[in-house]
C-alpha cells in the first residue's frame, strides 16, 4: 500500500469530508478515552505468566461494564472479544482464547470504549516476567515512535507528518519492520472514520490538521521485515518472518495548544 492509494482523491483540509468534532463531542470522547485508560492500566497491572489471554478478556469485560461503558470492539465485523490480544510475533486483532502467556512474552493490547455513542481506541504493549533486551527496545522504541508521531499534530500540519515523524524516528535506531498494512485512522462516533494515517512516508501530504480533529496514532513495529501474514482465524495478523512486534496507540484531538491525548486517565 502507497500512501497516493491511502488519501485517494481528496486530500486537502476544509473540503476533505472530515468528520470535525465540537467541544462538547470532544469532551465525550474524553470519556471514552478515559475509559480505555483505565481498562488498559488494569490489565497492565494483572497480567502474569499462566494467565490465558481469555482470562484477560474477562477482566477487560468486566472492567468496561464497571466504568458504565461499552466495548468497541466486541461484534466490530463479528470480532468475538472485547479486546484483542496480540502475543510476541502477532501484531494486531489476536483473539483471546486458550493461548497461555508465559514469561519473557511481549503482549500487545488494543482496547476500545463506546461512551455516549462516542469511541476511544489505544493500544499498549507489555513485557510479562523476564524479556529480553530485544524485546524491551522494540517496545521502547515503537512507544517513542507514538510519541514521535503525536509531536506532528498540530493546525497547519498534514497527516502524512505524523507518519514521516514516526519512520523517520524508527529508521533512526537501526532496522526496523514498519508495517504498511494496517494504519491509524481517524475517530469519533464511528471507531474507523476517515483520514487513514499510516506510519510511514513522506510529509506534507493528506488533509491539513484543524481543530476538532479526532485521530488514532498507532505504529506497529516488527524487529525484523515489516511484511505479515493473516492466521486461519481470519482476524490474528503476524510477522510473516516470526520476528517480534509491538504496538501503542493513542486517540488524539487536534487542539489549540497543538493536540490533546485522549486516552489518558
Ligand atoms: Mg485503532
Amino acid at each position: 500500500m502507497n500512501i497516493e492509494t491511502l488519501f485517494g482523491q481528496s486530500s486537502t483540509g476544509g473540503d476533505s469530508g472530515l468528520i470535525l468534532k465540537s467541544d462538547k463531542e470532544i469532551d465525550t470522547m474524553r470519556k471514552a478515552g478515559k475509559v480505555v485508560a483505565l481498562m488498559l492500566d488494569k490489565l497492565q497491572k494483572s497480567v502474569y505468566p499462566g494467565m490465558s489471554t481469555q482470562e484477560m478478556d474477562v477482566i477487560a469485560a468486566a472492567e468496561i461494564k464497571r466504568l458504565g461503558a461499552k466495548p468497541a470492539f466486541l461484534g466490530y465485523y463479528g470480532f468475538p472479544a472485547t479486546i484483542c490480544v496480540s502475543v510476541n510475533d502477532q501484531i494486531v486483532h489476536g483473539i483471546p482464547g486458550t493461548l497461555t502467556i508465559r514469561s519473557g512474552d511481549i503482549v500487545s493490547i488494543d482496547a476500545g470504549a463506546i461512551v455516549d455513542g462516542f469511541y476511544g481506541d489505544a493500544a499498549i504493549t507489555i513485557g510479562v516476567g523476564e524479556i529480553s533486551s530485544e524485546a524491551q527496545s522494540l517496545i521502547d522504541i515503537t512507544r517513542n515512535a507514538l510519541t514521535h508521531g503525536i509531536a506532528a499534530v498540530k493546525v497547519g500540519n498534514r497527516i502524512s507528518d505524523i507518519g514521516a515523524n514516526i519512520q523517520r524516528y524508527v529508521e533512526s535506531q537501526g532496522s526496523f519492520g514498519i508495517v504498511r498494512e494496517y494504519v491509524g485512522h481517524g475517530i469519533g462516533r464511528s471507531l474507523h472514520e476517515d483520514p487513514p494515517i499510516p506510519n510511514f512516508g513522506a510529509p506534507g501530504m493528506g488533509p491539513l490538521l484543524e481543530i476538532g480533529m479526532v485521530i488514532a496514532i498507532e505504529p506497529m513495529i516488527n524487529i525484523g521485515g515489516k511484511e505479515t501474514k493473516t492466521l486461519d482465524d481470519g482476524w490474528t495478523v503476524t510477522t510473516a518472518d516470526g520476528s517480534l512486534s509491538a504496538h501503542f496507540e493513542h486517540t488524539v484531538a487536534v487542539s489549540e495548544s497543538g493536540f490533546e491525548i485522549l486516552t489518558t486517565v
